[in-house]
């Protein structure tokens, strides 16, 4: 029997790969030795052979080219669900359970002030792996959950991930609201806000630009929405954007701008600004300015 152990160790793999994240290595250990993380931790001196040290090392190579480990395994866990993700979609972010903590406040104001027989719709407007749509639709399954993107590859993903986790969105292919024929309560959005200049996207490479590069110095689709919602959005409906953390004026100044009254801000985990909503004022009001 051929012996392929090697001197090497879990300790001294994680020791030499000691510049990249320490958790990203331990989920591609538990990828490749196909164990428990706990396993890792317990057992730094399992010896790995020369195969798995191989395979190791291909993996390690994608993580220092910036390749999302949320890639390399194929999933990425947001708002407690487990979403299947790949190159052709954002990995979904931690900071973007900001938004779905102030939609659900939201929808739950719109329901103690709509009849109890109206259903309410929302909108999540450029889906990507349809995260935020399918966080929406698990905590308020009595809403109808729309999603749209004009990506077809990102559809294709948010579809998959519908399916896997069986709760129903309705998908639509359209660039914002070009395609969209209905009115919605709410509106939701993370589209594109780095400006194209910006050095972060270095290490970004791996994900789809048209997901994270915004003209206009990460605004423009920001203000495209913000000019194009209202005529979508039922009175009293609300549109909740999140930005860049320094965009939260520029982003408070779009919403009044259109017209959208009551309009916060609220901060990410990072304590940064992160979303910024504003509400459709309800017809009477409107017919009060005129
Ligand atoms: N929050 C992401 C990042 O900074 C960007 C997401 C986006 O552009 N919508 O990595």
């Amino acid at each position: 029997m051929v012996d392929h152990s090697t001197d090497a160790t879990i300790a001294s793999w994680l020791r030499q790969h000691g510049t990249l994240a320490r958790f990203d290595l331990e989920l591609v250990l538990c990828q490749i030795l196909d164990c428990s993380r706990a396993h890792i931790l317990t057992n730094p001196h399992r010896s790995l052979s020369q195969p798995e040290l191989d395979q190791l090392e291909r993996w390690s190579d994608q993580l220092y080219n910036h390749v999302p480990i949320a890639y390399l395994c194929g999933n990425q866990e947001f708002w407690g669900l487990r979403l299947t993700v790949d190159h052709r979609v954002l990995v979904p972010r931690p900071d973007t359970e900001t938004l779905v903590e102030q939609a659900l406040e939201c929808i739950d104001t719109l329901t103690r002030i709509r009849s109890a027989e109206t259903t309410l719709t929302l909108l999540d407007l450029g889906t990507g792996s349809g995260a935020i749509a399918l966080a929406l639709a698990s905590e308020r399954p009595d809403t109808q959950v729309h999603a749209c993107d004009f990506s077809l590859d990102s559809l294709a993903v948010a579809h998959e991930n519908s399916r896997l986790l069986r709760l129903p969105v309705t998908f639509h292919h359209s660039d914002w609201f070009t395609d969209i024929a209905q009115s919605f309560d709410l509106i939701v959005s993370n589209p594109p806000y780095i400006a194209p200049d910006d050095p972060h996207l270095d290490l970004l490479g791996a994900e789809p630009a048209h997901a994270l590069i915004a003209d206009d110095n990460g605004l423009a689709d920001l203000r495209r929405i913000c000019e194009q919602a209202g005529a979508l959005l039922h009175s009293d409906g609300w549109l909740l954007l999140e930005h860049g953390y320094d965009q939260g004026p520029a982003v408070r100044s779009l919403l009044a701008e259109n017209g959208f009254i009551d309009v916060q801000s609220r901060r990410d985990l990072g304590g940064n600004e992160r979303v910024t909503w504003g509400q459709k004022p309800s017809d009477q009001a409107l017919s009060a300015h005129e």
